[in-house]
């Protein structure tokens, strides 16, 4: 490791718990919790163990100096409890969440809502609790740093909902919203707004685990299923409008994505074009290059998205960061790889989680190779798929057989670390790897360790990454398995 420039002041400010005596500056010796360690939470957990207890756990068993709250989304995956199914952790309430809704577990102020239809959306989970209001207080005692965690995720029963939605290949509404739909944008502006202006916090990351209709129709994906090649979004009004201004052929675009369909329906039912599968891929895109181009339009959506998000906070309170979590995605898709152009982000971004959860991502690497190896690569076994996923993505990991009993290695967070740091070299913008500690995995499947974790946040430092951020959420985690972060941060000082 590279010895740090300690601001003492700023040191002792963001170190907590054990951790800081741990961590007291010595010439010579870099302390690792200058560094920023972060840790997703969701409201439910201070809910169940006590706002004091879960700062105390945090602090002395992660050296965990940074909140990031997850204030405001419909997923129980960042805010919830643990998935229904998977064994529950050794803390927190012994029993599933089966009746979580979701929303934003802060206070909406009405004035930030004026310009969007999307009004009411106060978490009804846990009563008159206001999250930021309860932990603000708390975590700035202790020198710990709040990050409002927002996500792109909704649910279908909300008021007005539907006008935000976006649309698919045949029209048909889609669960998920819409950047390019005014009423979705102000929405998002104005919460973040609202959070900047009505409480006094560290920063916002939003996140948003999507992509455009060309990855989506191909599969390439971890998720499972993957979305079906119909219902691949967006094609909107708004979404027509903004292809049109740049110079796309909308009606092409629809053909071209009915040409995919077929081509993808085929594919999965084992029908082998003449020519193979991915000649045929590539007839298809020389014929309408409008899928490409309708894929960077939603990229290009996001993106100002991010920047419209970016503007909204700065002008608000210009000392607030602000940056996003990228998908795991962008560990296996080379296409959604390349969409994520770190130097193009760093304009407005002040700081990125790169998701490399290396636990769960050979699970989720194998299931990338089925999704993707029923389409585009079904000319390839899926053992050679993994290894071409490794050459292209520059990782060595193992075979396709083995990763969902291994994960992926230390070396993986490693190598994306630095990667990600070349990425972004030469910019403003930090990066903050998301670590995996006991993100859920499938039966039999490779689980996390206290020993697999600590190595995972001794890779990334080791690479150079000036903050890492405990993933995805306390309430699944162990507590064995967060100390292992700890020890890495401990590991890391006597080390220096
Ligand atoms: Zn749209």
């Amino acid at each position: 490791m590279t010895r740090l420039d300690v601001n003492r002041r700023e040191f002792l400010k963001i170190t907590a718990g054990t951790c800081a005596a741990l961590a007291m500056p010595t010439p010579g010796q870099s302390p690792a919790s200058s560094k920023m360690v972060g840790i997703q939470v969701g409201a439910v957990s201070f809910v169940d163990e006590g706002t004091e207890k879960v700062l105390d756990v945090l602090g002395e068993r992660g050296c965990v100096n940074t909140l990031f709250l997850a204030v405001f989304t419909y997923g129980r995956g960042i805010a919830g409890r643990q998935i229904p199914g998977q064994p529950l952790p050794d803390h927190g309430k012994q029993e599933y969440d089966l009746n979580f809704h979701g929303g934003n577990f802060a206070t909406p102020h009405p004035q930030y809502y004026t310009n969007t239809v999307l009004k009411n959306t106060r978490a009804p989970d846990h009563g008159d609790l206001d999250i930021l209001a309860e932990v603000l207080p708390a975590a700035k005692k202790r020198g710990m740093k709040v990050i409002c965690w927002l996500e792109d995720v909704f649910r279908t029963d909300l008021p007005n909902i539907q006008k935000l939605q976006e649309r698919d290949l045949y029209g048909r509404n889609a669960e998920t919203l819409c950047v390019n739909n005014p009423d979705y944008r102000n929405f998002l502006t104005g919460l973040v707004e609202d959070y900047a202006r009505s409480y006094d916090i560290d920063g916002i990351m939003w996140g948003s685990e999507r992509q455009g209709a060309l990855a989506d129709s191909l599969g390439a994906t971890h998720d499972v299923p993957p979305i079906d090649p119909g219902e691949v979004t967006c094609f909107c009004e708004f979404c027509q409008s903004r292809a049109k201004q740049a110079g796309i052929n909308v009606e092409r675009a629809r053909q071209g994505f009915l040409e995919l369909e077929k081509f993808v329906r085929s594919a999965r039912s084992g029908q082998r074009p003449v020519d193979g599968y991915y000649v045929q891929f590539w007839r298809l895109l020389l014929r309408y290059p409008e899928l490409a181009a309708w894929e960077m339009l939603w990229t290009d959506s996001l993106r100002d998205t991010y920047a419209a998000i970016y503007k909204t906070v700065k002008t608000a309170k210009p000392t607030v960061p602000v940056g996003w979590h990228i998908w795991h995605n962008n560990s296996f898709n080379p296409i959604y790889r390349a969409e994520q152009d770190l130097h193009e982000l760093s304009n407005y971004s002040d700081f990125i989680k790169v998701v490399m959860y290396n636990n769960c991502g050979g699970e989720r690497m194998a299931f990338y190779a089925d999704n993707i190896g029923s389409t585009l690569y079904g000319d390839l076994s899926k053992p050679n798929l993994v290894d071409l996923t490794d050459a292209l993505m520059g990782y060595k990991e193992g075979s396709y057989d083995q990763i969902p009993y291994t994960g992926l290695s230390a070396d993986y967070v490693y190598r994306e670390t630095r990667r990600a740091l070349a990425g972004a070299a030469g910019t403003k913008t930090q990066i903050w790897p998301g670590i995996d500690i006991d993100i859920p995995t499938e039966l039999g499947h490779s689980k996390c360790t206290p020993q697999s974790v600590k190595q995972a946040v001794l890779a990334a430092f080791r690479a150079g990454a000036p903050g890492v951020i405990l993933s995805r959420k306390y309430s699944e985690m162990r507590l064995a398995d967060l100390s292992g972060a700890g020890a890495a941060l401990r590991d890391l000082k006597l080390t220096g």
